[in-house]
């Protein structure tokens, strides 16, 4: 007998939910049990996937499963990761956060917990659709890989590692689809329906550090310019050298695509986007922080230190930057802007994590099968291209795959999307159901 696709789906979740697969950047501070248990429970809920993929693990905790199909030729690639960012205890969650319980929800019936929506809900409805395909003897058109990743919440190595495995077994894949977009309610001001965003490319990270030195000293007796001055002084410098803005082509997309649903006034507008793009940057620098981040890489300064105490005079200062890189801009160019626009060779600029923007991957076939599935299970909702801010485990697989997708097809109002990393993070009951559905037909229409 088969279980019903709504009960397995959400205990499976819950299960999930309840051990708590936190990472930290610090290994000794990641309990492998929790991870070891998620692992046997993802066995339990999904026994025939287990049985018939071939899996291979990557990192400490990372599955690669292979899921053979009819061909070969245009394998494909479902991403999700297993762990979650930790919980803040003093944050008002009003259910337990590593619960996985059902109560309501502004949208209805929800499972309430830390990963429902980061990323454990990607990594149910994935193993849902592969689990209900196999019990009805389904065989992929193509090659189906399963990458669950253990430490994309730090950055860590486990899609790396993946990514290597493919590599080594001359798999190119032609699509590869990560967490990311959502279908996302309340997305613009103005525009009612919601819009089905599938991040076409990510910002890099990279971090660098200023470093000035000077002789220190006695704070009675201080020198000119000394190394806080010097510091405090690039500081406002880079401040005032943004980089140079340009909306990029996907969010030029995004607004035609927004055109036919945005006030009358403003439709025509949108409709020619691509021809008015200097226009339409101004417009987006204007519009406030978040939408001046689409248009360009950004610096934030981030860390500082100096002297150790009130009465020394600092030998070392430093800053941080936190620098997040629009796609065009290349890490070796943010260093060279970065020394043009603090105009002082005595300050060192180290790079301490280095991180290039992913390529644009194309709006073709394999775009549009997605566009396909979204307007077959969310036909409300309005199919774009977007540029994303944030970084997923997906951005390794740009080494092996033009065609790489940030989605995650679940309904996601604004409040969702903000308790992501926070509190009161939540999914909704029949916006899991519909997800798993989502992953299915997408399998099911992989061209032959
Ligand atoms: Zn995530």
């Amino acid at each position: 007998m088969t279980v019903p696709v709504e009960t397995r789906v959400v205990t499976a979740l819950q299960a999930l939910v309840r051990i708590p697969t936190v990472s930290d950047r610090d290994p000794s501070r990641v309990d492998p049990e929790a991870f070891d248990r998620l692992l046997a429970e993802l066995k339990t809920q999904f026994p025939l996937l287990h049985e018939r993929l071939t899996l291979t693990i990557v990192g400490t905790h990372g599955l690669l499963f292979n899921w053979p199909g009819a061909s070969a030729d245009r394998p494909v690639v479902l991403m999700a990761h297993l762990d979650v960012v930790p919980v803040d205890a003093d944050a008002p969650w009003q259910h337990d956060p590593f619960g996985g319980e059902i109560h309501g929800s502004p949208t209805g019936p929800a499972i309430w917990g830390r990963g429902t929506l980061d990323d454990k809900g990607c990594v149910v409805g994935i193993c849902e659709a592969v689990e209900s395909l196999l019990e009805a003897g389904h065989v992929p058109a193509q090659d189906v890989w399963l990458s669950f990743g253990c430490d994309e919440e730090v950055s860590g190595t486990a899609a790396v590692e993946a990514v290597e495995v493919l590599r080594e077994r001359g798999v190119t894949p032609w699509l590869v689809v990560d967490e990311g977009g959502a279908i996302a309610g309340e997305a613009f001001p103005g525009v009612k329906p919601p819009l089905g965003v599938i991040g076409v490319t990510e910002k890099g990270t990279t971090s660098l550090e200023l470093v000035a030195k000077g002789r220190g000293g006695h704070a009675s007796t201080p020198a000119r310019n000394g190394p806080t001055a010097r510091i405090a002084r690039a500081i406002l410098r880079i401040e005032k050298s943004p980089f140079p803005a340009s909306a990029p082509a996907p969010t030029l997309e995004l607004m035609r695509r927004l055109a036919p649903h945005v006030p009358l006034p403003l439709r025509p507008l949108l409709g020619r986007a691509d021809r008015i793009a200097p226009a339409v940057t101004r417009a987006l620098l204007a519009a406030g922080p978040e939408a001046a981040a689409m248009t360009r890489t950004t610096v934030a300064t981030t860390t500082l230190s100096g002297s150790p105490a009130l009465n020394v005079i600092a030998s070392t200062a430093k800053a941080g930057l936190n620098i997040r890189l629009m796609v065009g801009d290349t890490v070796a160019g943010v260093v060279e802007h970065v020394r043009a626009a603090i105009k002082d060779d005595s300050i060192r600029i180290d790079v301490i994590e280095s991180g290039e923007p992913s390529p644009i991957s194309p709006m073709d076939e394999a775009f549009e099968l997605l566009e396909e599935c979204i307007a077959e299970v969310f036909p409300e909702a309005v199919a774009t291209p977007y540029v994303m801010m944030a970084a997923t485990d997906s951005r390794h697989f740009t080494a092996i795959s033009e065609h790489v997708y940030r989605f995650a097809p679940f309904r996601m109002t604004k409040a969702q999307r903000q308790a992501i990393h926070s509190y009161d993070e939540h999914i909704g009951v029949a916006d899991l159901v519909d997800g798993a559905r989502w992953y299915q037909l997408l399998i099911e229409r992989l061209p032959a």
